[in-house]
């Protein structure tokens, strides 16, 4: 089956899809982006994620390249010519194109991207079944990692140390040794006395749509729950991890930095958090 990507008004053969040289998005990592899953062929929790891309796009001072409700339809009909089931949606909004000039151009349409793709399901369940490892690495992205901004260069470099190091997510660590977040992804950890504790989403990393819906879910399952940031040395000896994603929804990690995370298997909160987590997702 050939895929079809939407580009700035048009579907077009994925092989082929492309934006202008002097796109902003390509030039100066001038835009935003939002990943959805997709389940049954339906955009999950595409309210949040489209109020997020608001917020990104205001704080960039970017306008929306269609009204709200045209882009559901947009994401839907990009979901469906490329015949996805479980999977992913992913947008892309730029400035714009036009000739290279670092402060913004005068008026300049914004560019908007859509893609869509097909996940392995039980390749997803096997590796939540099997957890992951981490690694930790000095954060070093710019103050405002809670916009969702394509400017992903740290992201890159601390994901493929993760690869090299023969881990699936690296997590950043901030100058007083406390965790921020995952590349791709938020942390949490569960400490010794059952307690789930994941940094606040005001500062320092981006507010996770899943990690919101989270939320629900560890109070609708009466867990304990402390918002603060937590040190490295926290998460060793914590009784469990996980890292959360609009792609991977709860993934249990099961080693930190070659360390085995409590007895080196999935945690029971995590699966339990995984296996409940789309009761509290809103299915569009
Ligand atoms: N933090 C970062 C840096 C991310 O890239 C992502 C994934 N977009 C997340 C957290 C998780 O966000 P969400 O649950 O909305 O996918």
């Amino acid at each position: 089956m050939s895929r079809v990507a939407y580009v700035n008004g048009r579907y077009v053969p994925h092989g082929g899809a492309a934006v202008h040289v002097e796109d902003r998005g390509y030039q100066f990592a001038d835009g935003v982006y939002e990943v959805c899953e997709v389940r049954g062929g339906r955009p999950v929790d595409e309210r949040r994620h489209l109020d997020r891309l608001d917020r990104s796009l205001r704080e960039l001072r970017i306008a929306w390249p269609l009204a709200r409700k045209a882009l559901g339809v947009v994401l839907r009909e990009t979901i469906r010519r490329n015949r996805v089931n479980d999977g992913i949606v992913y947008l892309q909004v730029s400035r714009g194109v036009a000739p290279r000039d670092h402060a913004f151009p005068a008026e300049t349409a914004p560019s908007l991207v859509v893609t869509a793709k097909n996940l392995d399901h039980d390749k997803a369940e096997a590796t939540a079944a099997a957890g992951i490892a981490v690694i930790t690495v000095p954060e070093n992205r710019w103050p405002r990692v809670d916009i969702k901004s394509v400017a992903l260069l740290p992201n890159v470099l601390a994901k493929q140390a993760a690869r090299e190091a023969g881990a699936k997510e690296a997590w950043f660590v901030d100058p007083d040794g406390r965790v921020t977040e995952g590349s791709s992804t938020n942390a949490w950890i569960v400490t010794r006395e059952g307690q789930v504790v994941t940094r606040p989403a005001d500062h320092g990393i981006l507010r996770g749509i899943t990690r919101t819906v989270l939320l629900d879910a560890i109070a609708a399952q009466g867990l304990s729950l402390d918002e603060r940031a937590f040190t490295v040395d926290e998460a060793y000896a914590a009784r469990e991890a996980f890292v959360t994603s609009a792609s991977q929804i709860v993934m249990p990690v099961v080693s930190i930095d070659g360390r085995p995370v409590g007895n080196g298997a999935p945690g029971l909160v995590a699966t339990a958090l995984r296996r409940d987590f789309h009761r509290f997702a809103e299915l569009g």
